[in-house]
């Protein structure tokens, strides 16, 4: 785990910003919010399961970070409002919004239900929106902030049985341009992160295909051989870590970030260069 100790960024970066970081409780949320927190920030980790809230919660807190926690479902535009209208009453303010949580599984498109579709939309893209919308009044009011949401890069190509998330994500990229071009005259930063493989629990269940599906679990294949897999497959030789995307968050939420907007870094290892095609 990042500490204030083994991060590369300077402690107490981030003193006095508070964070709001949907998903944070688990997988690349969890890193994004211990290296926050590591660096001095207030960070309140929104989902909707409590093991994962009350699990995050103590990691960061017995290792000395400021956290808080909210049960919060994004897809619920009323909730959202009303979660960021108790983080301003408790905290006075909010720096910095990362749009991390997601929802994703392998479907064929045939057979996609309007329900799957509409849920993982729902999560990944409506989500990001109501967060984006709902912390834009406060951060207008304070002078700035910053928007950091997670996408994604099987959309640059294209990725069989992944029509939703992929639709999704590729509306999480577009939002993310247009917010940066309207709220850029607030001081608004609004910047998006494009993940290359990581195992965390949420992927390798997403990337299971159904047994029904005759589609190869590659993953699963891969994980027997990590070394190996990443080794052929990706060119700077390693999967990524949760750290490796926190890293780029707290880059942005630093001052270091200042004249960036619109923007979407990938941090894959170079992964979606060199995949061939599904
Ligand atoms: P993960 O551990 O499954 O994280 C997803 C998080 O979202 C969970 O903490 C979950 O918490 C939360 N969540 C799901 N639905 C929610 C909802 N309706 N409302 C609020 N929170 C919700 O997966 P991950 O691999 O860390 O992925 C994190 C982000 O990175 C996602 O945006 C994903 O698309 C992106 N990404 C990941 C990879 C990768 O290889 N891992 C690659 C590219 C992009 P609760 O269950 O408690 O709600």
């Amino acid at each position: 785990m990042t500490t204030a100790n083994t991060s590369v960024f300077r402690a107490g970066l981030l003193d006095g910003q508070v964070a709001l970081v949907t998903g944070g409780g688990t997988g690349i949320g969890l890193g994004i919010s211990t290296l926050l927190a590591a660096l001095g920030a207030h960070v309140v980790i929104a989902s909707r399961k409590p093991a994962h809230l009350d699990a995050a919660l103590a990691q960061i807190s017995a290792a000395g970070g400021k956290v808080s926690t909210v049960s919060l479902d994004v897809r619920d535009q009323e909730r959202v409002q009303a979660s960021v209208n108790e983080i301003v009453a408790t905290h006075g303010r909010i720096d910095l919004l990362v749009n991390n949580a997601a929802g994703n599984f392998y479907a064929p498109s045939a057979t996609l239900s309007a329900n799957a579709w509409r849920s993982v939309l729902e999560i990944d893209l409506f989500g990001t929106f109501y967060c984006s919308q709902a912390v834009y009044p406060i951060m207008a009011q304070q002078g700035g902030g910053r928007i950091v949401s997670t996408s994604m890069t099987l959309h640059y190509r294209g990725w069989p049985l992944m029509a939703h998330a992929t639709a999704a994500k590729a509306g999480v990229d577009a939002l993310t341009r247009t917010l940066a071009m309207e709220w850029a005259p607030q001081r608004i930063r609004v910047n998006a992160i494009a993940p290359g493989p990581i195992p965390t629990e949420g992927v390798r269940k997403a990337f299971t295909p159904p047994a029904e599906s005759g589609v190869p679990d590659v993953f699963a294949a891969a994980e027997r051989h990590m070394a190996e897999y990443a080794a052929k497959s990706i060119p700077l030789g390693r999967w990524g870590s949760p750290e490796d995307i926190a890293n780029m968050v707290a880059f942005l939420a630093s001052p270091a970030g200042d004249w960036i907007t619109g923007a979407i870094f990938v941090v894959d290892g170079g992964e979606w260069l060199a995949k061939p095609a599904l």
